[in-house]
């Protein structure tokens, strides 16, 4: 029978010395009754607790450390379950016969786009062995590493290239790609002194599944499944089956992150394979080029996907500044959705305009689910603008708040003596248009 939360914290040494990065003891414990941590995380777990909690402890896919970041670790099946927690790691493969490595090694590290207030970047590089030198190779990988300051996923053509890559990125949290059954015994001696993950490949996904369990046995456990390049259709089934295997079968052996290395020669084609890996379990997508254009798209899937349905992305309540307002710039209300405030913002910057942009607390919900739930209505808004003393900074006695809630503006007025309220647009698109209409006329 599982344990409860309670009763494995009884187990663990209950000194809050926080180094397995939860806070106190009770959290870890927590954590391990949900999966979401593994014993072995605590440095001080007695040997009585690793014996009772042993193995039923291990989350069902394992969370593998890939640089800064992490994969697998995922305790449902389905987003809406729960939450997702380890994002899939987009990666950009190079090779050593490309004159322009080294420009896309810096393009990847300069690559930065903010979506709705979080940074969203490539996570490691794949560095692929065409050429026939294995010294070339290697710089090209600790190159990759150093100048793009991203973990390196190795794919060398023979052992001896690997082990001299990997030598170049040492303790980066980086991926030995290509280990089969015939090279396993050299590449995990190499994973082992360089602190290297390895992804497994095979001919079929048994011979993945068992090497994956050999290097269990001894006592390897960082490992990425490569089930290799199949159709569309085969990866999404392959994907589906380990996942539910791992996590309603109770099957470790499949219980590992993947790694795919994408590459059909076909731009579109390859942009749906990687939502695909996003959409349905994939550790790692490694693209097979820099494509900017490509990227913003997956990284707004994946940002979509990967944010918790139970937690909104939001910012923080108070009010916003937008330009270099003063006592006659106009004033907004809206939400602390973060899509609505970055939207309601960015909307009020294009109109060329200064003003005040009172968020008050909504619980990260949009305009009318905040409505709909009472916390967006007249009061809350007019509590807003009294707490963060917004009267001390303007004279202007209006405040404009979104067309979907029309219905609270006599509220409002009820509850903000001496001022008087507007009703803007529906869309937040059509605001530089109620700006220049209404507030400018
Ligand atoms: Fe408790 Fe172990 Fe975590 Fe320290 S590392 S807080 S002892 S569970």
């Amino acid at each position: 029978m599982a344990l409860s939360g309670l009763q494995i914290q009884k187990l663990l040494p209950k000194t809050n010395c926080k180094e397995c990065g939860s806070n106190t003891c009770l959290a870890f414990a927590m954590k391990l009754a949900a999966k979401k941590a593994s014993l072995a995380e605590c440095p001080y777990a007695s040997d009585e607790a690793k014996q009772i909690l042993g193995a039923d402890s291990e989350p069902p896919v394992k969370t593998v450390e890939i640089g800064d970041a992490k994969i697998g670790g995922e305790t449902v099946l389905y987003r809406h379950e729960k939450t997702f927690v380890n994002q899939t790691i987009l990666a950009v493969n190079i090779d050593d016969t490309d004159p322009d490595a080294l420009k896309t090694i810096e393009a990847v590290r300069d690559y930065v786009l903010v979506r709705v207030g979080e940074t969203l970047t490539v996570g490691a590089i794949a560095v692929t062995q065409k050429g026939a030198d294995d010294q070339a190779f290697a710089e090209l990988a600790g190159k990759a590493a150093h100048v793009s300051g991203k973990p390196v996923i190795i794919s060398a053509a023979n052992s001896a290239a690997a082990e001299a890559a990997a030598g170049q990125v040492k303790d980066t949290h980086s991926v030995l790609a290509g280990v089969t059954e015939r090279n396993a015994p050299e590449m995990l001696g190499i994973a082992q002194s360089c602190g290297l993950s390895m992804a497994l490949s095979g001919k079929t996904i048994d011979e993945v599944v068992s090497l994956a369990q050999k290097l269990k046995e001894e006592g390897f456990t960082n490992v990425l499944m490569d089930f290799g390049a199949q159709s569309p259709a085969e990866r999404f089934q392959i994907n589906t089956i380990a996942r539910r295997a791992a996590l309603k079968g109770g099957n470790k052996a499949l219980g590992y992150p993947t790694l795919s290395f994408i590459g059909s020669g076909d731009t579109m084609q390859d942009t749906m394979l990687a939502v695909q890996e996003i959409d349905k379990y994939g550790g790692i997508a490694v693209l097979p080029s820099f494509d900017p254009a490509q990227l913003v798209a997956l990284m707004t899937l994946r940002q979509n996907i990967y944010t918790d349905p139970q937690k909104p992305i939001q910012v923080e309540p108070k009010v916003y500044t937008i330009g270099e307002p003063d006592e006659n710039s106009p004033v907004f209300a809206t939400t602390n959705f973060s899509l609505t405030y970055f939207i309601v913002s960015g909307e009020i910057e294009n109109a060329g305009i200064s003003a005040w942009l009172v968020i008050p607390d909504c619980e990260g919900f949009s305009v009318l689910t905040a409505w709909a739930a009472g916390k967006f209505s007249g009061a809350v808004i007019a509590k807003a603008v009294k707490e963060y003393g917004l009267e001390a900074y303007v004279k202007t006695r209006q405040i404009t708040i979104p067309g979907y809630v029309a219905q609270i503006s006599g509220e409002l007025e009820e509850n903000l003596p001496g001022w008087k309220v507007l009703v803007g647009p529906q869309e937040a698109s059509d605001l530089e248009s109620y700006i220049k209409s209404v507030l400018q006329a």
